[in-house]
């Protein structure tokens, strides 16, 4: 079998989102999956919708997603001497031909169906003319008057559509430029695609570009059309729906893999399994587990995801996604194994990294920001007596490990006649400046003897201070 060739050609009129990003992916996996290769084409032709700012944002995210490409990118604008050689060629071979009927007279070819209840469509007055190149003339293809035109689809099964259906539509304009499924056809075949997998709302234009690969006598590709992602309510997803874009879901704590495994199994399954880190997805991915019909995104499924994908990933794996919302909160943490020991205490509480992050700042804090409420209820002259013998008993300890810090507290409880809950609460605030956190001795042991000393000290000098 040849290597498989697959594409992902999205239109720069906006940032990438979700149902894009999983047409992406199923490209990707299966292009990694066959050993194959991933194309990445930028379809900006439209001039008037297309922006840099849409192409860098589709880029970003796509990084992001550490989806990589083998080839590309390519984009369409700068590609017309391409298109010009093959509208050359679909002309030289009779396929095509030079239209000059005007705009109006195309709105009376439309009502005239229109109003006998037919398709509107053009009715071929130039076909036959045998016009050569005029100004204001289009190019139109030659689309057979009878019979079927068949996509084998992938996913989809055999879809038959009747020619009668199509009419002779335009591949260049009067300006000279030619048209999308023109365009698509001519980069497919030039590039080697020979696995085309997109949405299903393009699935109108494939038999148009079916006829086009037969009329430039290329090898057709074979195609797979995937539902579309619907919202909880079953229509189209958007906005209405939440997030949209995948860099919202960057910037809200997820996971690139948490958000590829989720897209993925919304439309592909392997039995019951949900949860895929992505060397499973590239070995497990095949195109005849796509499924016929919509996915509905549901928003806690992907949480839900996230935080099991935060739980399985190594700490050290996780520093590097984790330190760009530290920083952005001012905290100048940096890799190594203190910020991996804070990742353990947190990893199995944290649904996204803005919740870990949150969670994590006490650890990097010079001085302990207090929450009020906190402050105000525990660290008061009743919490003093168990702090200062926690401190005793601190300071005496050599090696700073979980038993010697159980004995410590055992011993401060016995001296004070209070229960741990008494005197845990007080020290948690006086550690983490809040009410909850990880587990005290957690917390303790990644702190280490020196910042734990010096924060107890400074909650003793706060109530005493409150106590003037
Ligand atoms: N540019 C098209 C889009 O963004 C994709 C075309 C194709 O995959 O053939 O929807």
């Amino acid at each position: 079998m040849d290597k498989i060739v697959t594409r992902f050609a999205p239109s720069p009129t906006g940032y990438l989102h979700v149902g894009g990003a999983r047409t992406a992916i199923f490209n990707w996996l299966h292009a990694r999956h066959m050993k194959g290769k991933f194309i990445l084409r930028v379809e900006d032709t439209d001039m008037e919708r297309s922006t840099q700012a849409s192409v860098d944002a589709i880029f970003e995210a796509l990084e992001w997603l550490q989806m990589d490409w083998d080839e590309g990118p390519y984009f369409q604008s700068k590609r017309f001497h391409i298109y010009n050689e093959y509208i050359k060629k679909i002309l030289d071979s009779g396929h095509a031909y030079y239209c000059t009927c005007s705009p109006q007279e195309i709105e009376a070819m439309r009502e005239k169906a229109r109003a006998t209840g037919g398709k509107p469509k053009y009715d071929g007055t130039c076909r036959d003319k045998g016009l050569s190149k005029t100004e204001n003339a289009v190019i139109r293809f030659k689309a057979p008057l009878l019979g079927t035109t068949v996509i084998e689809d992938d996913i989809k099964g055999k879809i038959v559509f009747q020619n009668t259906e199509l009419d002779d539509f335009i591949i260049s304009r009067s300006d000279g430029t030619p048209t999308y499924n023109f365009v698509v056809v001519v980069d497919d075949i030039t590039m080697g695609v020979n696995t085309v997998i997109r949405g299903d709302d393009h699935v109108m234009n494939t038999p148009k570009q079916i006829l086009l690969y037969q009329a430039l006598e290329s090898p057709l590709p074979t195609f797979g059309h995937v539902p579309m992602v619907l919202g909880s309510d079953r229509t189209r997803l958007s906005k209405r729906h939440g997030a949209m874009s995948v860099t919202a879901y960057r910037d809200m704590g997820y996971l690139p893999d948490a958000l590829i495994n989720y897209l993925v199994r919304l439309g592909w399954s392997y039995g019951d399994q949900e949860f895929f880190t992505r060397d499973e997805l590239i070995e497990k991915f095949t195109l005849t587990h796509i499924g016929k019909s919509a996915g509905i995104f549901n928003p806690e499924k992907l949480l839900a995801l996230n935080a099991e994908h935060i739980r399985e990933t190594s700490p050290a794996k996780l520093t590097s996604q984790l330190l760009p919302f530290l920083k952005s909160r001012g905290c100048g943490a940096e890799k190594g194994p203190y910020i991996e020991s804070v990742i353990k205490t947190l990893n199995i509480r944290s649904k996204t990294l803005v919740e870990m992050a949150d969670g994590a700042m006490f650890y990097f804090e010079d001085r302990v920001s207090y929450d009020e409420k906190a402050a105000a209820k525990f660290l008061k002259p009743i919490a003093l007596e168990p702090l200062k013998r926690l401190i005793e008993q601190i300071e005496a300890i050599d090696d700073f490990n979980a038993k010697n810090l159980e004995n410590a507290f055992s011993q401060v409880m016995e001296i004070t006649g209070l229960k741990l809950g008494k005197i845990a609460q007080p020290v948690r605030v006086a550690l983490t400046g809040k009410t909850a956190s990880p587990g005290i001795f957690e917390i303790i042991e990644v702190l280490g003897k020196e910042k734990v000393l010096s924060r107890l000290n400074a909650a003793v000098q706060l109530i005493m201070a409150k106590e003037q």
